[in-house]
């Protein structure tokens, strides 16, 4: 999680060129020109250019006045595709946020996401470095939420490798169902916990991946186990033939699991692979409920 990657060398003036020759409205043409002014004036050369270790402090100040007939949200649906098309963005495969594989079979998407918020500063909402691709989650739960005291900016943030401090457990809820917890430690920064918990909402993302994960390992066991599973009809009997495979021939093969590819992902998957191990009892009463046997 809050990884750094290498932004594109792209040519925003460039950029606003090409824009500018396709067939386009007045309204967008008359934006594109002040976006241009802007640039040639010197506007943007406050953003962050340099790489800086702990968090981004800068100030750029804001502008509202660029989209005055046309909203910024519907310029930007509009435009989207063709920033997507000009490649200025850099292509990544996986949240730099949260540290999570765009896996589209669990409906992790990608999309653009503006760091300084489109909808406060106008003269960003093209420019290629303001642009990062982010998955659904980490960019719907970041929204417009901004500080500019303490920014985390995957282009230019370095931040400390926090994976370790992720606590997994699980345990059985007052109502019996059995859940995944995902928390940071206290021993992480206060601002890499403010990132993780109220920027991003990671521990969501986290424990909806676990879950993701466990749905197709359990499909996999229905196949192995299904059916001997359904010949037994005590339940005390299930759950001792499920300990008995867990006990002795599970593991989550970090190296071999196709959903194991980032660092983050790797030691969310060792943590769960250590969380399954001495939990035995209350996996199998888990994996046992969920294929319903
Ligand atoms: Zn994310």
């Amino acid at each position: 999680m809050f990884e750094k990657i290498s932004k594109n060398d792209s040519n925003y003036r460039k950029l606003l060129d090409n824009l500018s020759n396709e067939n386009i409205s007045d309204e967008e043409k008359k934006v594109l020109k002040l976006l241009k002014l802007l640039y040639d004036e010197g506007a943007l050369d406050n953003y962050p250019n340099t790489e800086v270790t702990d968090f981004l402090t800068c100030h750029i100040d804001k502008n509202k006045k660029i989209f005055q007939n046309i909203k910024v949200k519907k310029f930007w649906e509009r435009y989207r595709s063709r920033i997507e098309r000009y490649n200025v963005v850099a292509n990544i495969n996986f949240c730099p946020a949260c540290g999570i594989t765009f896996y589209p079979q669990f409906g992790y998407h990608k999309t653009l996401e503006h760091i300084f918020p489109k909808s406060f500063y106008h003269q960003l909402v093209i420019y290629p470095d303001n642009l990062v691709y982010y998955c659904e989650h980490c960019n719907k739960c970041k929204g417009d939420k901004f500080d500019y005291l303490n920014i985390y900016h995957p282009y230019f943030t370095i931040l400390e490798k926090y994976d370790d401090e992720i606590i997994l457990r699980i345990r059985k809820e007052n109502n019996g169902k059995i859940d995944y917890q995902i928390k940071i430690s206290r021993s992480a920064p206060k601002e890499v916990r403010d990132l993780f918990n109220n920027m991003f909402g990671i521990a969501g993302k986290y424990r909806d991946y676990i879950l993701q994960f466990l749905n197709s390992e359990i499909s996999t066991l229905e196949v192995i186990f299904g059916d001997s599973l359904r010949k037994i009809e005590n339940k005390e009997e299930q759950l001792e033939l499920m300990k008995s495979y867990l006990e002795q021939l599970y593991s989550v093969d970090v190296d071999r699991n196709p959903f194991c590819i980032t660092t983050t992902e790797r030691t969310i998957m060792q943590k769960l692979d250590e969380v399954i191990h001495s939990n035995i009892g209350l996996v199998a009463e888990y994996f046992i409920n969920e294929m319903k046997v």
